[in-house]
This record gives structure tokens, sequence and C-alpha cells, in this order.
């Protein structure tokens, strides 16, 4: 077998917008797994807006350290230790081809589909599309729900969701390629341009009912411009806040807090996909189902190669990404 393990390290954490040189390569021996440990071989790995956010500060995990392995979630194999060789994982083992790594660190995944969804519509992305707009948004028939980042791998699933949810369905994101891609193909009912000075107008014509469901991905600026056209009784659910990821300045705000909150009665409500753990198995179930019979389409950008890891995260930071951004470690385990 190979014993080389190829990795990704943060060299220095960035300070403004991140670039190709905050990162190092490194090649060191492959691991041996002790007791209650495995040693996986990583095919796939996820690319995140949050990767970037780790590295600012404190989120939902510590801040990471320069000198470290870039952290990131991931699919693999394992191939030796305390789990049967040639169990398919879900894990974090970070910007690497091998990782050793708890054995209760570790989830094994019943493969429903190809297996790349695991990280996109049947993963992380969906289960978070699904709780945030099911749970957190708690949508009705005949409502208009937007959705920004909505050409990404959270995003159009969102809007695919409330479409199933039978609502009107808009979608804001960053080019004209993908407004079309959303209304042409993904069944999105109009999409708007964040990067337009006109945002604000377009949104209002592009749901003349108002919004009583904003999810957002990107805070800043697009939430400040939504919160001033919810409906009375609106929802606004905060999945993220990409606008303000690539910066170790992130601006204050958004204006409008508490102010609308107050005289539109809104409720405002974040939350992080992990809370809902316990109800992943049928939401998982669910989404797989949806997918095997076409009622959702998946997006996937592909990128070959561990170490196009870096560009792969630059790019999306910029929104180069169509869908859910993975990087092919490996092969897909037999
Ligand atoms: P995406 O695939 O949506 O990629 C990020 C997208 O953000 C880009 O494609 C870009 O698209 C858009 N973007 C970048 N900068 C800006 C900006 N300044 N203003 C508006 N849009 C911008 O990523 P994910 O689907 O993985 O993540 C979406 C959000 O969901 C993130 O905030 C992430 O942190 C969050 N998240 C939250 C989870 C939770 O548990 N709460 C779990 C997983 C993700 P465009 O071309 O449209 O600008």
């Amino acid at each position: 077998m190979n014993r080389l393990n190829r990795q990704i390290l943060l060299a220095e954490r960035p300070d403004g917008p991140l670039e190709l040189h905050h990162f190092r390569e490194r090649t060191v021996e492959i691991g041996e797994p002790g007791p209650g440990q495995v040693l996986c071989r990583i095919a796939l790995l996820s690319i995140d807006p949050a990767n970037r956010a780790w590295m600012q500060g404190r989120t939902y995990r510590d801040q990471l350290s320069e000198g470290e392995v870039m952290a990131g979630f991931t699919l693999g194999e394992v191939i030796a230790g305390d789990l049967p060789p040639g169990t398919v994982v879900a894990c974090e083992a970070g910007w690497q081809e091998y990782a050793v790594l708890p054995a209760a660190a570790v989830r094994p995944v019943t493969v429903r589909g190809e297996l790349s969804h695991h990280l996109g519509a049947v993963g992380v992305n969906g289960l978070t599309a699904y709780f945030g707009l099911l749970e957190v948004g708690r949508p009705q028939p005949g409502e208009t729900v937007v959705v920004s980042g909505a050409a990404g791998a959270t995003g159009h699933l969102v809007g695919q969701l409330a479409r199933l949810a039978g609502c009107r369905v808009v979608g804001i994101a960053g080019s004209a390629d993908k407004i079309r891609l959303l209304t042409e193909q993904l069944g999105f009912d109009a999409a708007v341009n964040h990067r337009s000075t006109s945002l604000r107008r377009d949104l209002r014509a592009a749901c003349p009912e108002g919004l009583d469901v904003y999810f957002d991905n990107v805070g800043g600026s697009v939430l400040e411009t939504t919160l001033s056209l919810m409906n009375q009784r609106g929802r606004v659910v905060c999945c993220g806040a990409v606008s303000q990821y690539d910066t170790s300045n992130p601006a204050p705000g958004p204006r409008g807090v508490p102010g609308y909150l107050v005289s539109k009665s809104l409720r405002m409500e974040g939350f992080i996909v992990t809370d809902f753990h316990g109800l992943w198995p049928n939401a998982e179930r669910r989404l797989a189902r949806w997918l095997a019979d076409g009622r959702l389409i998946a997006l996937q950008d592909m990128v070959e190669g561990l170490y196009s890891a870096p560009a792969a995260l630059i790019g999306l930071l910029k929104g180069d990404n169509v869908g859910k951004r993975i990087v092919r470690v490996g092969p897909d385990p037999r």
C-alpha cells in the first residue's frame, strides 16, 4: 500500500480575503490506528463557506490554528482499525488523503444513490435546508419564501423544498446564469441578482405579496434589504452569513433589528443543523426518496484532486460554484 499521505495545512490565518499563500502542502507517513481508532482513506471532501469562518474565530467549533491540517467534512472508507474494513463513513478528516480518527468520531453511512450526495443533498446541506426551512421557517402553502445563496449547495435545495411545500419561491443569487438556472431548471418562480443596485426594487417586484419566510444564507446588506419587505408575522431563518466570512472585519448590523422585528412581529431565529441530530435519519430517507423520484434536483460542482481544494474554497467565497462544491480526493469505495 502507498504509505504516504498528502495533506494541506493552514499555513497562515488570513487577515483579509483568503488567498493561495494561506495554505501549504505537506506529505507525511500514513498513521497507524491505535486502540479505539480507525484509519480512513478519503474519497470526497466538502468545500464549505464555514471553512473560512473557522479560520476567523470561535464559531460552533474552535478556531483553526496555523500549521494544522485544514479542517473539512469528508466521506471515505475505513481501511484498518476498530471498524470493519470497507465501511463507508462520514467524518471530519480534513484536507488530506488518509486520517487516523477515533472510531467514535466517524459515522457509518448507508449509501443511498450516488455517494457524493451524502455530502450535499442527503448530507449536511440537504439536512440544513430541510430543518431550517421546515422546522424553523415553517412555511405554509401559498406563502412566499425567499432564499439567498439560492444557486448554492443549501439554497438550491431550500427553494425546491419550499416549492414542494406549496409556496411561491424567489431566489437571490449573484449572476444572470444562476438566475436563469433557478427559474428555468429548478422551478423557482422568480430570481433576482444581489449584485444589482436595484435589489430592493427587484425583490419587491418578484414578491408582489411580500415575504413570509426569508431563508438567509448570506447576512449583510442582503439581509438588511429583505427585512424591510417582510410581511407581518414573517420568519427570518438565520442559516449563515457568507457575505461576512472572508474578512477579519465583519460589518455590524443589519440595520432594522430590532425595529422591523417589533413593528412587523417578525421571528428571526438561527439554528445549527446538529440541533436536529436525532431527526436526521428520517429526513435523510425523505431527501433520498425525493432525489430518486426526481422531485428534487441536486446540483454538484465537482473539482478534481486534493491540491485543488484551496482554489476551490477561494472561488466558492467569490460565488464561482453552482450547487454543492466537492473535491474528489480519491476514488469512491467499491
Ligand atoms: P454555497 O454553495 O451557497 O456557497 C456560497 C455562496 O454564497 C456562493 O456561491 C455565492 O453565490 C454566495 N455569496 C458569496 N458572497 C456573497 C455575498 N457577499 N453576498 C451574497 N452572496 C454571496 O454554500 P453553502 O450552501 O454550503 O452554505 C450556505 C450558507 O449556509 C453559509 O452561510 C453556511 O455557513 C450556511 N450553513 C449553515 C449550516 C447550519 O447548520 N446553520 C450548515 C451548512 C451551511 P452568489 O453567486 O449567489 O453570490
